[in-house]
């Protein structure tokens, strides 16, 4: 499904670059592409090279307005929700076997319209939504609740019936983990739900709302709207008839989701949102691995991640060799195109994220922070921005403290463990945090005095389908993945009768 197009040679000097075929560029709404109502499109750009790829629908509140119908008819009547948990699975991993025979297609459709690294796609992205809805799967016939304790010759026990219509608010940067993030766990619950993902990255999220057809998913269940978030995200935030709002995106916008929901009809709110995670590496740590470490921390995604380590915080006697360590390994850190599997790190996702993350390198040097390497755009076309290393930051400098959404870290030195606690800990976000150091007593103390969400020693960025995560602070609150991110779409029904003659209590 992959062509080489001959007249698009190369980006950046690249030979190449391969473009899959764009098939589905519409709304997909009640078992059908739809175009939207007012028929607008809106462009997608491929940011190798800033050139428009496709036009996709453009919704807005009325096409939501249709959506939200169609999956509020498809809970209340329709079969999904009260077909056995086993039955629902079953469709659940047909959907992932059809993913599974379009795996190239679907990492090739992220690649163009995120930048994001193919070789990845097809060995991490694209694999692990498929485990999540295969994880999930596995928990659709295993919802239950529980027989209740009464003093009172009551007869009570719990049901876990599904929340209901779900509306997930997704962001551009992991597209095809972010969907499955939201949509496995909410299927197999019994809920329907309407998919907005983020207007730069809409085209493989079509792909599977037709595979999710073909698996067998009833009408109306799954809903793919496109748009804009201030249109249709607004839209879904503001609706009254739906049940939860599942938002992954920016600490700013999930504050608007929040209101949002005040303002309408207090839907459920679940909220992913910003980061600026610490990584503490201490004296005893192997300087290389730290560096690895460090360096991917900030740079892998092109820093285009939530969790990213921004914030590195390094002992003061091995901060002078980490630091040569870290900037050799930034320089031999390769940009380039994302089909080409030498490449570390493709273009930034678009002409504002580029523009946005530059400046902070401005503000970074206005500081008078010392740029150690990097600091540059890469190339003469597309949004690439070479790793940068800043050092002699200080904690309360803005390149340290607000999220920068790019490949940029700040180093800073410290001296004892309980400094490097309250330093780390010292920011309104509670995403992740990473600790170098081979001492367990040390890495026991600092995982549970560091407030975020996930704590990774010695490795970083290490997911699972089972584990939970999710923010502290001002990083947002629930948490997805794992069995905390299915429970937030149940809720807990009490069910109560007296007992009429019963021989004990
Ligand atoms: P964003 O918040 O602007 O957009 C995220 C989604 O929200 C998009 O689908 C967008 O269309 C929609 N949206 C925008 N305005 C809206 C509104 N007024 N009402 C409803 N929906 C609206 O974020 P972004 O710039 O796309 O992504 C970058 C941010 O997302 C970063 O701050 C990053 O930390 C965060 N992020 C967090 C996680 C996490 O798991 N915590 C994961 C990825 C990204």
């Amino acid at each position: 499904d992959i062509h080489h197009h001959p007249h698009n040679n190369g980006v950046n000097g690249m030979a190449s670059h391969q473009i899959p075929d764009i098939k589905f560029t519409k709304l997909f709404i009640n078992g059908s592409f739809v175009d939207s109502i007012k028929g607008r499109t809106l462009e997608t750009v491929d940011p190798r090279n800033g050139e428009v790829i496709a036009r996709i629908a453009e919704g807005d509140a009325e096409d939501v307005e249709v959506t939200v119908k169609a999956a509020r008819e498809a809970f209340d009547d329709g079969p999904w929700p009260r077909m056995s948990g086993s039955q629902r699975a079953r469709i659940m991993h047909k959907f992932a076997d059809l993913i599974e025979q379009n795996l190239e297609e679907l990492a090739a459709l992220d690649s163009i319209d995120g930048g994001k690294l193919f070789l990845w796609g097809k060995s991490v992205d694209i694999p692990t939504a498929i485990e999540y809805l295969r994880y999930y799967a596995g928990a659709a016939d295993k919802v239950h609740g529980e027989v209740l304790k009464s003093i009172r010759s009551l007869h009570a026990y719990t049901l876990k019936e599904p929340i209901g219509v779900v509306g997930h608010i997704i962001p551009w940067n992991f597209p095809s983990i972010m969907f499955f993030l939201k949509v496995a766990p909410a299927l197999a619950a019994g809920c329907t739900m309407i998919v907005k993902p983020a207007e730069q990255t809409s085209l493989s999220a079509l792909f599977y709302a037709h595979l999710a057809k073909k698996a067998g998913l009833p009408d109306g269940v799954l809903n793919v709207v496109t748009g804009f978030g201030h249109i249709a995200g607004a839209a879904i935030s503001n609706h009254m008839d739906i049940d939860m709002v599942s938002f992954t995106g920016s600490t700013e916008v999930g504050r608007l989701i929040m209101q949002a929901a005040a303002t309408s009809n207090l839907k459920s709110v679940s909220l992913e949102l910003g980061g600026k995670s610490p990584m503490i590496i201490f004296d005893d740590a192997d300087v290389d691995q730290a560096a690895m470490l460090a360096l991917n921390g900030v740079a892998f995604n092109k820093g285009e991640i939530c969790v990213a380590g921004s914030r590195v915080y390094v002992q003061e006697g091995i901060y002078d060799e980490f630091v040569k360590k870290l900037v050799e390994k930034a320089k031999a850190w390769k940009l380039g195109d994302p089909f080409d599997s030498s490449t570390c790190q493709g273009p930034q996702i678009d002409m504002k994220q580029f523009d946005k993350v530059m400046s902070y390198i401005d503000i970074g040097r206005e500081e008078g922070a010392t740029l150690l390497t990097g600091g540059k755009r890469w190339g003469t076309k597309g949004y690439y921005i070479e790793p940068t290393v800043f050092v002699d930051v200080k904690d309360d400098m803005r390149i340290a403290t607000e999220e920068i959404f790019g490949p940029v870290m700040s180093i800073m030195k410290f001296k004892t463990i309980e400094e490097a606690i309250k330093r780390a800990n010292a920011s309104k976000y509670g995403l992740a945090a990473g600790i170098v150091t081979k001492d367990l007593n040390v890495a026991n103390r600092v995982s549970r005095s560091i407030r975020s969400g996930i704590i990774w020693i010695n490795c970083y960025f290490d997911f699972d389908a089972d584990f939970p995560y999710g923010g502290y602070k001002q990083s947002g609150f629930t948490r997805d993945s794992g069995m905390d991110g299915f429970h937030k779409y149940l809720q807990v029904k009490t069910v109560v009768t007296p007992l009429q003659d019963s021989p004990w209590l």
